[in-house]
């Protein structure tokens, strides 16, 4: 592939949302990557749902909690983010003087598109007297919108440690904020918004699943819906998930949530069989679209370029800050 200049490249990204350039199949894209990472102090950030290529040449892998813990703490000129774009929001948020790169800007989130920031606006004037708690998984305008910030990892923690009579809005994960209203006995008011990936498991074909292999043990993701939670054996954020199965006794695994965290699971438990819970569809596991629109191609082409590149008003991610730290420092003092 011939190199492109600079204003060509961010044409094609204005265009398509990546560089889609033909890269030679003969490249050791794994070595270039590498190579790029220290001539341009650079640190590659994936998220658990990433394909194995990319998670295999990351330098951190994590979920939301650890990918926010690690870019805040990072000391590099550039941050790649292998995920999708509220989490390179994030990034930046964090970041201000840092470049931050996302290999695809159309990599977004089911989730966070569900809470469209006029309407949640309008929503939370309707609740003058509520303290808004947004899931991570929102864009840099509902953070901006939210007083506190929270994961899967540490949001139980979050919701309580506010006062016991303070009224409370969960955004935008309707299905995290029913499970948290279970988990601490808080009255919340839930925003209707929902994960594409969590909310399409089959409870019957997991009980199939299930009846084949009876001594797996069935681990679920909270944003998946109330049904499948009640079967599961343990319920955890992605991290809890993947501990979970390398410190239980079990064999096997029924994993009901994104088929990239199978990846680390394997890995970290070669002895183990984790098998993907199938969606209620024709498929017989369940990929995020949005996750799985990285490519390793993609990623080399981006840190090649250093395009396409998060921007962001400086107002915008100033209010969308102060909610993330309020996060980080309620989950440093519980020790998450
Ligand atoms: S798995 Fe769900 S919450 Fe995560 S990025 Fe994909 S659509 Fe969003």
């Amino acid at each position: 592939m011939a190199d492109i200049n600079i204003g060509v490249a961010k044409e094609k990204v204005e265009a398509k949302g990546f560089l889609d350039l033909e890269v030679d199949p003969q490249l050791d894209l794994f070595n270039e990557i590498e190579k790029m990472k220290k001539e341009k102090n650079a640190i590659v950030l994936a998220h658990y749902y990433q394909e194995a290529d990319i998670q295999d040449v990351a330098d951190y892998i994590g979920d939301s909690l650890g990918l926010a813990q690690k870019a805040e703490k990072t000391d590099a000129d550039i941050i790649v983010f292998a995920g999708v774009h509220f989490m390179a929001e994030t990034a930046k948020i964090l970041n201000p003087h840092k470049k931050v790169l996302l290999p695809d800007l159309k990599a977004g989130c089911s989730l966070a598109d569900s809470a469209p920031p006029a309407a949640f606006k309008k929503f939370k004037e309707q609740h003058p007297d509520h303290l808004v708690i947004s899931y991570i998984n929102c864009t840099a305008d509902i953070k901006a919108l939210s007083d506190i910030i929270c994961t899967s990892s540490n949001a139980k923690q979050i919701v309580e440690s506010l006062p016991p009579d303070q009224k409370i809005i969960f955004a935008p994960d309707k299905n995290l904020g029913s499970y948290l209203v279970k988990k601490t006995g808080r009255d919340m008011v839930l925003w209707d918004g929902a994960c594409m990936v969590h909310e399409i498991f089959s409870l019957e074909k997991i009980m199939k699943l299930k009846v084949r292999h009876p001594e797996a043990k069935i681990i679920a993701h909270p944003e998946c819906e109330e049904h499948v939670l009640k079967v599961a054996d343990y319920i955890g954020s992605t991290t809890g998930l993947l501990k979970f199965s390398q410190e239980d006794p079990a064999k096997e695994f029924i994993v009901v949530t994104e088929t990239g965290i199978l990846h680390q699971m394997q890995k970290s438990s070669p002895d183990k069989t984790f098998i993907p819970a199938p969606p209620d569809n024709g498929c017989a596991c369940n990929d995020c679209p949005h996750m799985k629109l990285n490519t390793l191609e993609k990623l080399y082409l981006c840190m090649k370029y250093e395009l396409p590149e998060i921007k962001m008003d400086e107002t915008l991610r100033q209010a969308a800050r102060k909610p993330i730290d309020r996060m980080l420092e309620i989950s440093a003092r519980y020790g998450l």
